[in-house]
């Protein structure tokens, strides 16, 4: 029997999630063809299974779509290789990459144009770390652990940059100890990793005190989930990620628990497994409100408008993209609205 759920904010969707999600929504509403999406938009099984039935085709190869395809780029950020091959292929190509990764992409651009090697600290294989290492595949050098510093024998200028989404306690002992190897290590003033990862692990940090267990509402492939679930275990206290209401089935909680998400977890799937547990009691823990916005893509912006603008000169539709809900009013379109318009 659950006592107390501790519902903590901030958790679940991010501005740069908010934004690559309403993205792809605005591409389904302007283009009748099948929307080929590189890499899954967000790390959420429940939302890549609902844009999958609304026409969107994921892939992991620009080989993969055909000739003419229009494509979005997910908000992990592309490699300036990769997305080259799309645009030969495309009809349309639209980023939706997240302006706190393209930051990442600057650095990584900058250093290596100053001939300074770069230590990435990312998860291998992770979409996000793939894009980053592709903007300078010769010059950057990933590490996951401290062993992997320790291993490395480069010389001359070195620079540290990160994965947005890492556990603090991931991140720390990492930064010390290139801190400690290399000698005036060039860093960015405040770290790669994001307000999002941060404001989440530090609400959830708040509430440990309160309770016995935490539930982290994410899909497996999501980092920042699984940096929350990492954060809560390194303070020794019980955490489980679950994907939806099936997983309360393998797990046995009782007395006061916390809930949170990861930035890619629709709050939905977080009112349902309350729903199912059944508290007793239910207690906000807003440990900080966000009001962070990114705009949508340039691009998608103008071809919307420029639909919109025909739309109205022909009288082809009483409500246009430019009206109630439209792109200029999209500020007020949360990316839960979107996802319930498709
Ligand atoms: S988690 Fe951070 S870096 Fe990733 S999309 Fe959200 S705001 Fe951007």
């Amino acid at each position: 029997m659950v006592d107390k759920v501790y519902l903590v904010t901030p958790r679940g969707f991010c501005a740069g999630v908010e934004m690559a999600i309403k993205a792809l929504s605005w591409m389904l509403k302007i283009y009748d063809e099948t929307i080929y999406c590189y890499h899954e938009i967000v790390h959420n099984k429940w939302i890549v299974e609902k844009f999958q039935k609304n026409n969107v085709v994921f892939v992991e190869d620009p080989a993969e779509i055909p000739n003419g395809a229009v494509v979005m780029l997910s908000a992990h950020g592309t490699s300036p290789s990769i997305e080259s091959l799309f645009n030969k292929k495309s009809s349309l190509t639209i980023n939706s990459v997240c302006p706190l990764v393209t930051k990442v992409h600057h650095e990584a651009k900058r250093y290596t144009d100053k001939g300074t090697q770069i230590l990435y600290v990312g998860h291998k294989g992770h979409d996000e770390a793939i894009g980053a290492i592709g903007v300078a595949p010769e010059n950057m050098h990933l590490v996951e652990n401290l062993d992997d510093v320790e291993k490395l024998n480069i010389n001359g200028n070195v620079a540290l940059l990160a994965q947005t989404t890492l556990a603090i306690s991931e991140w720390e002992p990492i930064m010390m100890s290139s801190k400690n190897k290399f000698e005036n290590l060039n860093m960015p003033r405040k770290s790669d990793l994001c307000y999002a990862t941060t404001n989440r692990q530090s609400a959830i940090q708040d509430v440990l005190n309160n309770v016995n267990t935490v539930l982290v509402v994410g899909s497996e492939n999501s980092s920042n989930t699984k940096a929350l679930v990492k954060m809560v275990e390194s303070r020794n206290v019980k955490a489980y990620r679950i994907e939806d209401t099936n997983d309360l089935k393998n797990i046995k909680i009782e007395g006061n628990i916390a809930i949170t998400a990861g930035a890619s977890a629709p709050d939905h799937l977080v009112f349902n497994i309350i729903k199912e547990l059944k508290p007793k009691e239910i207690v906000e823990f807003n440990h900080k409100d966000e009001s962070e916005y990114f705009p949508l893509p340039k691009e998608l912006r103008n071809n919307v408008k420029l639909i919109s603008s025909f739309l109205e000169i022909f009288n082809l539709s009483e409500v246009t993209p430019e009206k109630k809900n439209g792109i200029s009013n999209d500020r007020n379109w949360s990316a839960t609205e979107a996802l319930s318009s498709l």
